[in-house]
């Protein structure tokens, strides 16, 4: 116990420290389109680059992040990073990103990604957020009210992990996703759980009927991919396509493919002064 607890604040005294020094780098994983196999985008994963422990997992620090208040800027420096690395792709390709719930819950949240996406000239277009079911779960009229905000400045709203948590058909009809993403639980299982595959139906079924496209996750194998092409039209992204890889790496991948973007794009966002630097109005609960 007495280990546990040295080695939680040595994480806890890291994170503080490491933010600054620029320890936390984004990784990207590969997002395709499953009938073509054309590249779509890049979904930025989380990484630190400890100096004694080595390259962790957003599953070791992003919980402590959270629980020390730090999330909020850690996410801030990490986007960022990926917005400027992204400015360098051709500007077909979409950047994903992952935010915790607790961003959601500050009002501020809205203009801080506004902020971002003015400083590094990125159009919102190009920038989809993920969230998780736990952030429907809890304040569901203020992730609505912050949901509509970011889709009116353009950006847009995946539903992450979708299946694992406790999101309601009734949420999923009232909130204006754009996309929804299957948690790769499901999809890694798919040969050999009947379960999974009549789950993935279902959900195929659901994102047809609402006109609402469908990531699947955690693809793996080819015979993982030949089964999910069976239940419609797709985008995917999994071990199959490769390992996530550091900026550089990216960068390598898109100049073979001829995708490093030519030219910056002319202003893309709008200038500072047009940004609307209100907080998103506190709302009871739905
Ligand atoms: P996620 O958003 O669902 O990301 C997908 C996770 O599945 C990533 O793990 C990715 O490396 C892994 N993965 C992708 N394809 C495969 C596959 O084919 N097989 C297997 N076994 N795994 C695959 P990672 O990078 O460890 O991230 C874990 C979670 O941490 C993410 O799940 C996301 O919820 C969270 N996360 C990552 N970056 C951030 C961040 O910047 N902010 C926040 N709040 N959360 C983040
Ligand atoms: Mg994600
Ligand atoms: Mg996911």
């Amino acid at each position: 116990m007495e280990s546990e607890l040295r080695f939680r604040s040595e994480l806890e005294r890291g994170i503080r420290d490491g933010i600054p020094r620029g320890e936390f780098i984004p990784y990207y994983e590969k997002q395709v389109d499953l009938d073509t196999g054309e590249l779509t985008g890049f979904e930025m994963l989380a990484r630190w680059n400890n100096p004694t422990h080595g390259l962790l997992s957003p599953e070791i620090f992003i919980p402590i992040a959270e629980e020390i208040g730090l999330i909020s800027e850690l996410s801030e420096s990490l986007i960022r990073h990926a917005l400027s690395d992204a400015r360098e792709w051709d500007p077909r390709l979409s950047l994903s990103v992952n935010i915790s719930p607790l961003q959601l819950r500050d009002p501020w949240f809205a203009q801080k990604l506004l902020k971002l996406l003015v400083e590094a000239n990125f159009p919102p277009h190009r920038l989809d957020i993920e969230i998780t079911e736990t952030c429907l779960h809890e304040n569901i009229g203020v992730v609505r009210t912050l949901i509509t905000s970011l889709k009116n400045q353009g950006i847009r709203i995946s539903l992450d992990d979708f299946g694992t948590g406790y999101s309601s058909l009734a949420q999923l009809r009232t909130l204006p996703f754009d996309q929804i993403k299957i948690d790769r639980f499901f999809v890694s299982s798919l040969g050999t759980s009947s379960d999974s595959a009549t789950i993935i139906e279902a959900i195929s079924s659901l994102g047809k009927g609402m006109n609402l496209p469908i990531t699947a996750e955690g693809i793996e194998s080819q015979e993982v991919l030949t089964a999910i092409r069976k239940f419609g039209s797709f985008k995917g992204q999994g071990f199959l396509y490769g390992q996530p890889s550091d900026s550089d790496g990216v960068r390598s991948i898109l100049a073979e493919r001829s995708l490093l973007a030519t030219i910056a794009e002319p202003d893309a966002a709008p200038s500072v002064d047009e940004l609307p630097f209100r907080p998103v109005p506190r709302v009871a609960s739905a």
